[in-house]
């Protein structure tokens, strides 16, 4: 496989970006034949600049739900940027989508539009602090919810002052939350929790309903907000939030990737608790009325809902699961598939310093399927079963290049 423009395009960008590339998207710590520029996507496929064609599996991190290019979704923004996207104000896409919202998310009494998952949030946990009149927010060790001080996974650039009021909590371990919520005493603004546990590199866990439950009870009890951090899973796992599926309603929701399929946008929800805390605060960005971005949300989820998309992810998920976990089997290379199907996280057993999973992912990659060996990965609702399919052989290949490099068992 030939990547010499991809190699001549890295090389240009390391001249005159920073390290080439900034963040989690640069591919240098992904496995060798990994691109790092993409050409262009269609439904469940993405091209290189080299034009090689990929099953898509990572959905661009999570914005794809219906697939890349989706033309319901195109054509909606298409519809608003010949009208305008970028105005002196909203357009009436926004209270279009927000109704649409507040009619689908049963915690929602409102919403309020952003362009990141950092922006939500951010923009969550002011509110929290508006709205209680407190500092201390608590969040779970080792979740991202973002890349600014407050939350950043890395402390490069953060001042201990950026942190003074962040408590952490074990997911999933009541003791540890009520022992942070003792910590905080009299000034507990909120607590924020992941819709599900998808730390990087880590088995993924979805929230025992006891967790929730506590998390729900503590806030009622204290008058803190609950947050659910929604951007990364909401609409896979359910319409209606992620928390959804425990039966528990947090007092806000922040949301972005999937929300208006690829385009910007992002979204915080509350209930009229917090309705004056948010009128209250300073929000604003440049682009945060962006018209074509709510116009494409709001084909999103017509579409999610009149094709039951989550329905379609879960049971194409359901089937690579089952595959993975047969072929696992034929090869004797024991692997953990955890959390959502529709979100699959992939980790071989015996494989701390990832050799199984890069060398699994490396010879899927040359197969034309994009897997990732760290991070959870993503379906969408254009994923079919021939994908699965490919999905499978490549992963055959990926097993046998898994197996070569595994230590010989005694
Ligand atoms: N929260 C979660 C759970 C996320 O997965 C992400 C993005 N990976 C964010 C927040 C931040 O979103 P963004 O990168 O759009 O700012």
């Amino acid at each position: 496989m030939t990547n010499s423009r991809d190699s001549s395009l890295r090389e240009r960008a390391r001249a005159v970006v920073p390290g080439g590339m900034w963040g989690h998207m640069n591919a240098v710590a992904l496995p060798e034949g990994y691109p790092q520029f993409f050409a262009r996507g269609a439904g469940s496929r993405l091209w290189d600049v080299d034009g090689h064609e990929y099953v898509d599996f990572m959905c661009s991190w999570g914005p794809i739900i219906l697939g890349h290019h989706h033309p319901e979704v195109d054509a909606a923004a298409r519809r608003q940027w010949d009208q305008g996207d970028c105005l002196n104000g909203p357009s009436e896409a926004m209270v279009e989508l927000a109704e649409t919202f507040v009619e689908i998310v049963p915690h929602a009494d409102w919403v309020q539009f952003q362009k990141n998952g950092t922006d939500a949030t951010t923009t969550a946990v002011t509110i929290a602090r508006s709205g209680t009149k407190r500092r201390k927010i608590l969040v779970a060790k080792g979740a991202y919810h973002g890349a600014v001080p407050w939350c950043s996974p890395s402390l490069v650039g953060v001042t201990t002052e950026d942190r003074a009021h962040i408590i952490t909590y074990i997911y999933n371990d009541i003791a540890s939350l009520e022992a942070a919520v003792m910590e905080a005493g009299d000034d507990l603004a909120g607590i924020i929790v992941s819709a599900f546990q998808h730390d990087y590199g880590q088995d993924q866990h979805l929230p025992t309903v006891s967790f929730a439950q506590a998390a729900r009870a503590i806030c009622d009890r204290t008058g803190a907000a609950l947050i659910v951090d929604d951007v990364r899973a909401g609409f896979r796992l359910s319409l209606g939030g992620s928390w959804e599926t425990v039966g528990v309603k947090p007092d806000l929701s922040a949301w972005s990737k999937a929300i208006a399929n690829g385009f910007t946008l992002a979204a915080v929800t509350g209930n009229n608790r917090f309705r004056d805390a948010t009128s209250s605060i300073f929000t604003t960005g440049s682009f945060w009325c962006s018209a074509m971005s709510m116009a494409a949300a709001v084909a999103t989820l017509t579409v999610l809902r009149r094709d039951d998309g989550v329905g379609h992810m879960t049971r194409l998920g359901q089937s690579l699961r089952d595959g993975l976990a047969g072929l696992s089997q034929q090869y004797s290379m024991p692997i953990r598939q955890t959390g959502p199907v529709q979100m699959p996280m992939v980790l071989f057993d015996d494989d701390a310093d990832h050799r199984k999973g890069f060398a699994f992912c490396a010879a899927a990659i040359q197969q034309g399927v994009y897997f990732h060996p760290l991070h959870n990965m993503f379906l969408s609702a254009a994923h079919t079963a021939e994908d699965i399919a490919r999905a499978l052989d490549a992963a055959e290949h990926g097993f046998k290049a898994a197996r070569a490099v595994a230590p010989a068992h005694d």
